[in-house]
């Protein structure tokens, strides 16, 4: 079933997953903030990719590196460098970017508009302390991974680590796109998950497959629709000029295919490059590692998650009306929420009693949402809609026996559960993908 991107986004503000930024003040174009749970599926994202490339592996190390740096970084990286800083057009549709292109021409890739030529640096500028002079000017990281580079040798002393040792980071870099759009997957501010591999050249190649591999696991252990994935082999006059090998993994969107993903190999440019630049010797045994990249927006896979997980009910769920019903089927352990507490009668005393006793105790387990307003239906379609895979009710018989009904998002599936259990069970649920007894 089409899905369209204007549904996605007005669930999203609806439901406090994205409102746009500074609404209040009219807006403010291409910036978005995360509500409560935004928040919350954004955090998931980030532990799984952090589990993933990080926690779960030995030979991965973390680093949170400042968004500032010293600016010799980027003139090291050659991102304030004169081609940097060109007189470009950007295509409106594709976003590729052209130099010396005859006014009024159309793209020539795709033929869509361009915008006119003009001085163009991605690098966000700003200025440190409180004269504007040139001294003060430095920049807002473009990407997250020359904090890695810089600290390349820090972390392999402090950790004693030999080669291939990977460095890990998430964190927000800065773009000044001159054309951002499409919801959150172009902006200006956004999040990147990257983690850079250093190697020997001669083991390169393979890791690369090794990394690329994974990383299309990892989507499809989340629960992507492999079918809407794909890799890009990105030819050589497309890649920077010091990128060895490139793929792109890219989602379709409602929009159509866009980039969530590269997987970069960037030979050994980076380490000499700083090398040169800063005096400090990054090779070993006379040789720079090489580095192979997985870089990743957390914005970007928020959406193709969202997108992909998001369904519009015609399974007939709902046979009593036609009321359009979603369900968010999104992966249980980025659903925002895992459980929802519901006392079957809100005028019970003792029913919401009992579920507020089961709610605050399963909360110290789980994020969870308590709701005793309208019908049992309809806050089973409140949770189905935000992705929260388990609803629990309390009704008289939990009075009596203390179980309660635990019911499954996507399958609707029913079960009695002892509250004694409740969490055991709940965690069982969430590991294992089952839902059975
Ligand atoms: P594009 O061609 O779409 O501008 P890129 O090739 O410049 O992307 P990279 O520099 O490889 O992107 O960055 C790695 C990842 O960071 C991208 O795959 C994407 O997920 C994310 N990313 C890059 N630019 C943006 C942006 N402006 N907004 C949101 N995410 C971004």
């Amino acid at each position: 079933m089409e899905k369209s991107i204007k549904e996605i986004i007005s669930l999203t503000k609806r439901k406090g997953f994205v409102y746009p930024s500074s609404l209040i003040y009219g807006g403010f174009s291409s910036s978005y903030d995360f509500g409560p749970r935004g928040v919350l599926l954004k955090k998931n994202l980030k532990e799984e990719w952090w589990n993933e490339m990080t926690r779960n592996r030995d030979d991965v190390f973390g680093l949170d590196a400042s968004i500032i740096m010293n600016p010799k970084t980027w003139e090291a990286s050659g991102h304030l460098s004169k081609g940097f800083a060109d007189k470009l057009s950007e295509c409106k549709k594709c976003h590729k970017r052209f130099k010396d292109l005859e006014n009024d021409q159309k793209c020539p890739e795709c033929k869509g508009e361009l915008t006119p030529p003009r001085e163009f640096n991605l690098m966000m500028k700003t200025f440190i302390g409180p004269v504007e002079d040139d001294a003060a000017v430095t920049y807002l990281r473009a990407e997250t991974c020359q904090g890695i580079f810089v600290n390349f040798k820090n972390v392999m002393n402090s950790m004693r680590a030999d080669l291939p040792f990977g460095i890990a980071q998430i964190g927000k870099s800065f773009r000044n796109e001159i054309t951002p759009g499409n919801f959150i997957f172009r902006m200006r501010e956004f999040e990147q998950m990257e983690m850079q591999w250093f190697c020997k050249k001669e083991d390169a190649d393979n890791f690369f497959e090794f990394w690329l591999d994974k990383r299309l696991k990892w989507y499809e252990g989340l629960g992507i629709d492999m079918k809407k994935l794909r890799k890009v082999e990105v030819g050589e006059e497309e890649r920077a000029h010091y990128a060895k090998r490139q793929v792109d993994i890219e989602y379709l969107f409602p929009f159509g295919w866009g980039e969530i993903e590269g997987i970069h190999n960037r030979g050994d440019w980076d380490l000499k490059t700083h090398s040169d630049h800063s005096g400090e010797d990054f090779s070993i045994e006379g040789e720079f590692p090489w580095v192979i990249e997985t870089s990743v927006g957390v914005e970007r896979s928020l959406l193709a998650f969202l997108v992909d997980s998001y369904t519009r009910l015609d399974d007939g769920r709902d046979e009593s009306s036609d009321r359009k019903e979603t369900v968010l089927k999104i992966d249980r352990r980025l659903a925002p929420t895992k459980v929802a507490v519901f006392p079957l009668l809100k005028n019970k005393k003792e029913l919401v009693d009992k579920a507020k006793e089961v709610f605050s105790e399963i909360k110290k387990e789980f994020d969870a949402v308590y709701d005793e307003t309208g019908s049992i239906g309809k806050r089973y379609r409140r949770q189905d809609e935000v992705g929260t895979p388990f609803c629990i009710t309390i009704d008289f018989d939990t009075i009596e026996d203390n179980t309660v009904t635990v019911r499954e998002r996507d399958t609707m599936n029913q079960m009695r559960v002892e509250i004694e259990n409740l969490g055991k069970k709940i965690k069982e649920f969430m590991n294992n993908g089952d839902f059975v007894s």
